[in-house]
């Protein structure tokens, strides 16, 4: 007789996985975690009842998330990850030769603890690595107090839900300007358009006020179901106008070995929206009066 993980993330819909085994079950003081061996995913990491990751398909989402900012911005050598407590992210970031550190601040230990056990074909080595910089602790509070710069912030969150709620507010984004260098960029997940357009429409609104250039591109993770997923960006340099050329260069120089997803030529096509996405975004600011540098 199979037993299903039914994830109920959308009211009137739900998705549901063949639970083959379950590997871990527990409650934090933050959230219900649990992992499981599924039925056609593999390995399935789960939050409060909502799929995180799974085996057979999270290099989208992290080679997305990762890569795609590292090739715009063209010289990373400090990251700051909030959450990505999986790794997955953490794994990706430190294929790149030259990032020197990376500071990873993920609230919860126990998703930390069932990553490192469960999950090595998500996080391999990436917790042991001499550049990782890894923190347990509520990311809002380290970007409002770290004297540390970053060229890029990943904001590997959930949905806005619990501790994360405070990973979508205006002081959050406002904290992690303050601690992002000249040119940096920061990017986020924000969830699947077609079931979660208000959650895009706000964040890219609040990026508006905070920076120059902000915006979303897409990419498709099979079990974000629904369609897209979200991912948005914002700089004070538009991460959109950089010579498709230094990209393929900067992509040959990196010598990125086993990618499934992320390319120099979806780097580009994953700025084009579909009319309803592009509907969802406010209208860009008037073009910034800084004087653009293209790198
Ligand atoms: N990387 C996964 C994926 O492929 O979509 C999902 C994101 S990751 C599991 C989200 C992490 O953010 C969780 O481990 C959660 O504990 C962490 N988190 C939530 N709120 C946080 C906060 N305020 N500060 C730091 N980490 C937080």
């Amino acid at each position: 007789m199979t037993t299903w993980f039914n994830e109920t993330l959308y009211p009137g819909f739900r998705q549901s996985h063949a639970i083959k085994k379950v590997l871990f079950e527990g409650k934090s003081k933050y959230q219900k975690v649990k992992l499981f061996e599924s039925g056609h995913f593999g390995r399935i990491l789960t939050l409060d009842g909502v799929v995180q990751c799974t085996e057979s398909d999270e290099y989208v989402y992290h080679e997305m998330l990762t890569h795609l900012p590292i090739m715009a911005h063209g010289k990373v050598q400090s990251v700051l990850i909030v959450g990505g407590g999986d790794g997955g992210i953490l794994e990706e970031v430190l294929k790149h030769k030259s990032v020197k550190r990376v500071t990873m601040v993920e609230i919860d230990d126990m998703v930390i603890k069932v990553a490192k056990k469960y999950l090595p074909k998500i996080c391999g080595k990436a917790f042991e690595d001499k550049r990782t910089n890894l923190i347990v602790g509520d990311g809002a509070k380290w970007v409002a107090e770290t004297n540390e710069r970053y060229d890029l912030i990943i904001v590997d969150r959930p949905d806005p839900i619990g501790p994360a709620t405070v990973l979508f507010s205006k002081a959050f984004y406002r904290n992690c300007q303050r601690v992002m260098k000249p040119g940096a960029i920061l990017v986020a997940q924000n969830g699947v358009p077609h079931m979660q357009g208000p959650e895009l429409t706000d964040a890219v609104k609040l990026f508006q006020q905070i920076w120059a250039h902000s915006g979303t591109y897409l990419a498709v993770v099979p079990t974000y179901v629904c369609g897209f997923m979200s991912l948005t960006w914002a700089s004070d340099n538009d991460i959109t106008d950089v010579d498709p050329r230094k990209v393929f260069q900067r992509f040959a120089r990196a010598n990125l070995k086993g990618l499934n997803y992320y390319n120099p030529e979806l780097h580009f096509g994953a700025f084009a929206l579909p009319n309803f996405v592009a509907r969802l975004l406010p209208a860009p600011k008037k073009k910034a009066a800084a004087k653009r540098k293209t790198r």
